[in-house]
């Protein structure tokens, strides 16, 4: 009987129960002082002046992108190597993603790539980076020629997906504390979970306003106002059209508990990262991550290796045999210009798209969790031996 790793365990050892009692014996299990709590722990954590608890890291972005007034016909600039949610935001409103390619072993853009998509849309408005896989683009390095500095001379708004880089640094700066509005997911699988569920943080005060506003209906005071504290009043008024993704109070009280071991949690996957860099640098056939800040800056919500040319399977042959060994393994992503809608509605092509191209052919991403025992790390590492040795 093979041994089974999966791709993610989640483990709910701190106070997660703890904080669950506490909301049922209040009653009160939408949004209310649980998830003011969360906020505030995390805008601590991010040194952000604002946080919101949304239902899903996809309705922050929407959020995000609907307060900094991205409205029909707008452009706004999303790399092909992201999961759709950073893209079908963009259409919610009506505007078009102009999608860019990505660097081969960081799968960020760089400032390269960006510049010249800025170049060729002078117009566009908005950029959505995906700090993949945890690690941060190059936002503000000291030289001044970063990600930030090019956004900010043409006036183009910055949103960051920061769905894997919880808890993640960026040049000395928390991410959370850098762009116009940053999204965090709280998804099972992504570095700390509430279920479903997620965060944006920002600094300026109308975004902030106008998001809070937008989370609840467009009306002026939440439930918790009205009728949950003590100097609640009923009335209220509905100042804009707006959605429906606040966070409930038991989601949150999971969030809390994570919260308190998210830098814990988060060495503990550096520790996994630095086994399998450790074990599968001499493996020829695989192209490692590139790792282009300190390790420590680093999420590592992902490990994603890339199956290079001299490999002697490819990729989907390669899951295969993970898969009969009991390992987990996914891929991320599959790029956008390789999807129906995308592909037809954009007329993308995969030539214009290198860097994502190459990535595709061969990434696979492979278990990194916090509980990772040593020998299930070296497990996997000896099943990608063989696999690749053609054992
Ligand atoms: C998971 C993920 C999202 C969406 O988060 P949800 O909480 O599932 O809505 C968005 N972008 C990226 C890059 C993700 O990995």
């Amino acid at each position: 009987m093979e041994r089974k790793i999966p791709f993610c365990r989640v483990r709910c050892n701190g106070n997660e129960l703890a904080y669950l009692n506490q909301v049922l014996e209040t009653g009160w299990l939408t949004s209310g002082p649980m998830v003011q709590r969360l906020e505030a722990e995390f805008a601590r954590k991010v040194s952000s002046r604002y946080a919101f608890a949304v239902n899903s890291g996809t309705s922050g972005l929407h959020l995000s992108l609907e307060a900094l007034g991205i409205g029909v016909g707008d452009k706004v600039i999303v790399p092909t190597m992201t999961f759709p949610a950073t893209a079908e935001v963009v259409r919610y409103l009506g505007a078009e993603p102009v999608f860019v390619d990505v660097e081969y072993g960081t799968t960020l853009v760089s400032p390269s790539i960006l510049r010249h998509a800025v170049d060729s849309y002078p117009d566009v408005r908005a950029f959505m980076m995906v700090h993949f896989a945890g690690q941060a683009l190059d936002m503000l390095p000291a030289n001044g020629d970063g990600i930030i500095e090019i956004c900010r001379r043409r006036d183009i708004k910055v949103v960051e997906d920061a769905a894997h880089a919880f808890p993640a640094r960026a040049d000395g700066h928390m991410v959370g504390s850098i762009g116009d509005a940053t999204c965090f997911s709280f998804y099972a699988t992504k570095p700390i979970t509430t279920g479903e569920g997620g965060m944006v943080t920002c600094n300026d005060d109308y975004i902030a306003d106008r998001i809070k506003l937008m989370r609840l209906h467009g009306i002026d005071r939440d439930a918790w106002q009205r009728y949950g504290s003590s100097n609640s009043q009923w009335e209220y008024d509905v100042i804009a059209p707006g959605y429906k993704y606040n966070m409930p109070d038991l989601n949150a009280a999971l969030g809390l508990a994570q919260l308190e071991r998210a830098e814990s949690m988060r060495s503990d996957r550096e520790r996994c990262a630095r086994y399998y860099i450790e074990r599968l640098g001499s493996l020829h056939c695989v192209d490692l991550p590139v790792v282009r800040a300190p390790m420590a800056d680093h999420a590592w919500h992902l490990f994603t290796i890339t199956l290079n040319e001299s490999a002697p399977i490819g990729r989907n042959e390669f899951i295969n045999r993970m898969t009969d060994r009991g390992v987990g393994t996914s891929v991320h992503f599959k790029p956008l210009h390789r999807t129906t809608y995308y592909r037809d509605r954009y007329g993308l092509s995969p030539e214009d798209f290198p860097g994502a191209e190459k990535t595709w052919k061969g990434s696979v991403s492979l278990p990194i969790f916090a509980s990772m025992q040593e020998s299930e790390l070296e497990y996997v590492c000896e099943a990608v031996w063989d696999i690749l040795r053609g054992q």
